[in-house]
């Protein structure tokens, strides 16, 4: 689990919504850090990410030695059981991701389903998202995982159309759908989420979804500060040798505001120089801010 501290800084900002982290344990140690967390919301989504241990990322030993002693998300989620509002069973549109779900929701009352979904799904994992469509209670969450949303412009995910009608006895997610890392950046969440009707749109805005092994010499690297658009869903991207060298290029950039949110003043005012922890701590504050101020209002006008 990653930790971001600041959710206590958006107070009025989120009356009438909700904000509803969804966290990656991996290890039981992350159920005593959850009260940061609480403060945005009461529910919290917790997962066990097994597909972390699928391929080679940072979280992988961890993830793998949990799974040692818990063989499954749901045997892992019963010996927590006390301490899991909302279980979240993960896999792609397959019949054991249906099985999951089924054993899961003999215990919880609700249960979200994370559900990886590629570009395109053949008719089998069509039936299978049929399946769940029908199985899924008023109170459970379809949670949809966008893995690839570089060509989400032209016509990609074309399906997502028909899953809404699918789901649409449960509430529906759209996650993932930010375009961060090849071609234009840009977050599809909101759009995607106010043209299908799903309820709410979410991303890992904390770590990555395969955090990446470390590289070596890796602080060689040029550096980015990466700064969500005010009033669009644009992710705008600033280079330099340093962290401070990169927020410095930001800082210059004509449409940042140093008064815009509590994230981008303590940018502002910084007395030393941007270290990799600031400009992340800013980057997700600033985002979740944007998000709430003008992200949801922008998804109004567009439907
Ligand atoms: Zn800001």
């Amino acid at each position: 689990m990653k930790k971001f501290g600041g959710l206590s800084r958006y107070e009025k900002l989120r009356e009438g919504k909700a904000l509803c982290p969804l966290l990656e344990i991996t290890s039981p140690k992350d159920f005593d850090n959850l009260s940061p967390y609480r403060q945005a919301s009461d529910r919290l989504f917790l997962e066990l990410p097994e597909y972390l241990s699928e391929k080679s990322n940072g979280l992988k030993e961890d993830v793998d030695s949990l799974l040692e002693v818990h063989s499954s998300q749901n045997e892992f989620y019963r010996e927590y059981e006390d301490k899991i509002d909302i279980p979240v069973i993960s896999g792609r549109p397959v019949p054991e991701t249906l099985e999951a779900y089924r054993t899961a929701r003999e215990r919880f009352g609700e249960v979200a389903v994370r559900l990886f979904l590629s570009r395109e799904l053949d008719d089998g994992e069509l039936a299978e998202m049929n399946r769940l469509g029908h199985e899924l209670r008023e109170t459970d969450y379809a949670i949809f995982d966008l893995v690839d949303t570089v060509d989400m412009d032209r016509g990609d995910y074309g399906y997502l159309e028909a899953l809404a009608d699918i789901f649409s006895a449960s509430r529906t997610i759209v996650a993932n759908a930010m375009n961060v890392y090849s071609g234009e950046p840009y977050n599809w969440g909101p759009e995607t989420a106010a043209e299908h009707g799903f309820n709410g749109f979410g991303d890992f805005a904390v770590g990555g979804r395969y955090p990446p092994v470390a590289i070596p010499n890796f602080h060689e690297a040029t550096k980015i500060v990466r700064h969500y658009g005010v009033g669009d869903f644009e992710i705008n991207e600033f280079e330099g040798d340093s962290y401070e060298e990169a927020a410095q290029s930001l800082e210059a950039w004509k449409p940042w505001r140093k008064s815009h949110c509590p994230f981008c003043r303590q940018l502002g005012r910084r007395e030393d120089d941007c270290t990799s922890h600031m400009a992340k701590q800013v980057r997700v504050g600033h985002y979740i801010h944007s998000v709430l101020e003008n992200d949801l209002e922008l998804m109004d006008e567009q439907t």
